[in-house]
């Protein structure tokens, strides 16, 4: 009987897919999202969040009042990459629920729930150190649930 595929042919087109699936994945990792410097938004957005805003990452734009830092811009870069994980949408559900659960636990105490969110406490701990973003592993916010606080309010001040 005549085959039409080879062994050699399968597995070579499975290794080409996943090729192409780990290729698309790498590349995920080096994205970024829009910066928009000297913007309104982190003012206006102030007027109701329990903490000073200076720069904040939703979807693929990041708003800052004024010039980004580059620790403002990996610390942005981490929430872009935690909301890439999580469709975007999870990420803001999520995210608003752990302020949610940090407010009761912290006793009303809005400014503690949003520094000990583990998408914050996981931007703070690590927007400091250049290489982090090529070496995070993916879901790495998922440790900072259990992790203990990295001191991070006293580490730098008011970001999103
Ligand atoms: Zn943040």
């Amino acid at each position: 009987m005549k085959t039409f595929f080879t062994v050699e042919m399968v597995v070579g087109f499975i290794e080409s897919g996943f090729g192409f699936i780990k290729e698309k994945y790498l590349m995920m990792k080096k994205l970024k999202p829009l910066f928009i410097e000297n913007s309104r938004v982190p003012v206006w957005l102030s007027k109701v969040a329990p903490i000073e805003i200076y720069a904040l990452s939703f979807g693929v734009f990041v708003w800052c009042r004024f010039l980004l830092s580059p620790t403002t811009k990996r610390h942005e870069t981490i929430h872009f990459q935690q909301q890439l994980e999580l469709a975007f949408v999870g990420q803001w559900i999520l995210y608003v629920l752990f302020w949610l659960v940090g407010f009761v636990i912290y006793r009303g105490d809005g400014r503690k729930a949003y520094y000990e969110s583990p998408f914050e406490r996981e931007a703070y701990a690590n927007d400091h150190d250049k290489e982090y973003l090529e070496n995070r592993p993916r879901y790495n916010w998922v440790r900072y649930i259990i992790k203990g606080s990295q001191n991070a309010e006293e580490k730098t001040k008011t970001k999103d």
